[in-house]
């Protein structure tokens, strides 16, 4: 029996999604083709789309798929995709806190690429942001600029002002790239009320595949002028190549279930306070981060000082409960989190932080075993602490 909580990493595939993959894997043909076999295919593809468009609150022909969240990043992070007369002097502001494969400045040039603070709430700081653009504005009128900006952030589940961000992006003629990679799903998303130009998201943190996510554009951007695969001219020329027929599938039927089990989320929020209220009640010490700003409802991200994540994670897993270090960790190392570092968390404590996320089939039982287990593994090392 094990105990899964780290949907922010990957949430398990939803029954009803490997039941409609299955099908669309026993069929055959190329959603290009004319053929009864192709049209069959795309019609599959086309639902999906629906699906998908229904979950970011648009309509079908915004939505591109992609391979996931990281592509759908790389994608939308393009000089080309701004309205610039002169996209070669275009710049993008990105948070300190964004995702990686957002912090890597998709195909800006790095000096392109302007950091924007994050608040101690893990939010990124909106005066700072402003500051930046009207520098950019002053220094070069010519040239316009990007906004990258997450809905919510993977470690901690911070909520960001993406709504005041777009505005701002757009007063001054700029473009809003939004990672809601980890809000789809868990908070409503609609593009059309955020304003973002470009939306990225992915099926894998919701129940459905990994390898498969989708960029939705919004008012103001009826197509990506600069795209990162190009030949076929598949998804209205947006992203070459054979459509990825059962991943679409699966992600079109688990956007759908998400959709309507957004209402579930306050569940999730009630399971992850009361997992919260135990560490805190055990270890007073402890800090919960962005505790004291809007979060997604099922992630908490916390460290006890002194306790090291690497060896929590470890002893959790020999427990049977499997959690993820605050940090990313795509090498399975423990890194430094450069989220609670953008946050101004000292190292020392950043180093304990660990991430608990809770999902679609997660139940009281497993926030009780949860607790029971680090309860145990925090004695266990409270008494060797003390004895050494
Ligand atoms: N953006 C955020 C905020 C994420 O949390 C992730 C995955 O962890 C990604 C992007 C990348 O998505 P994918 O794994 O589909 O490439």
């Amino acid at each position: 029996m094990r105990t899964y909580l780290d949907h922010n990493a990957s949430s398990p595939l939803r029954d009803e999604v490997r039941e409609a993959m299955a099908e669309a894997l026993s069929l055959h043909g190329n959603p290009s083709s004319v053929h009864a076999e192709g049209r069959h295919v795309r019609a599959l593809v086309e639902r999906a789309r629906e699906q998908v468009a229904e979950l970011a609150g648009a309509q079908p022909r915004q939505v591109i798929f992609t391979s996931g969240g990281t592509e759908a990043n790389v994608t939308a992070l393009s000089p080309g995709n701004v309205n610039a007369e002169s996209t070669d002097r275009a710049v993008c502001f990105i948070g300190a806190h964004e995702h990686p494969s957002v912090l890597a400045g998709g195909r800006f040039s790095a000096d392109r690429v302007q950091p924007v603070g994050v608040t101690r709430d893990g939010v990124i700081d909106l005066d700072d942001l402003s500051r930046l653009v009207e520098t950019h504005r002053e220094m070069e009128p010519e040239a316009s600029f990007m906004v990258s900006l997450m809905f919510a952030n993977n470690e901690t589940g911070a909520l960001q002002p993406v709504a005041e961000a777009a505005a701002l992006a757009r007063e001054n003629g700029g473009v809003l790239h939004c990672d809601a990679v980890q809000a789809a799903g868990k908070v409503p998303v609609d593009v059309g009320a955020l304003g973002a130009h470009i939306t990225s998201m992915s099926a894998h943190k919701i129940g459905g595949p990994q390898g498969v996510g989708a960029l939705v554009l919004g008012n103001g951007m009826a197509s990506l002028r600069d795209v990162l695969l190009s030949g076929g001219g598949q998804e209205l020329r947006a992203r070459s190549g054979t459509e990825n027929v059962p991943g679409i599938v699966g992600f079109g039927r688990a956007a759908e279930i998400a959709r309507r089990e957004i209402a579930r989320m306050g569940e999730l929020a009630v399971l992850r306070d009361e997992a919260e209220q135990a560490i805190a009640a055990r270890a007073p010490g402890a800090v919960i981060f962005s505790r004291d700003t809007a979060r997604l409802p099922n992630t908490t991200c916390f460290a006890v000082p002194g306790m090291k994540a690497e060896t929590l994670i470890i002893a959790l897993d020999l427990a049977g409960i499997a959690v993820s270090a605050g940090s990313s960790c795509s090498s399975g190392k423990v890194e430094k989190s450069h989220v609670l570092q953008a946050m101004g968390v000292g190292d020392d404590l950043a180093a304990g932080a660990i991430r608990v996320s809770l999902g679609w089939n997660t139940t009281r039982d497993d926030i009780a075993a949860f607790i029971a287990a680090w309860s145990d593994v925090h004695d266990r090392f409270s008494k060797e602490a003390a004895a050494a």
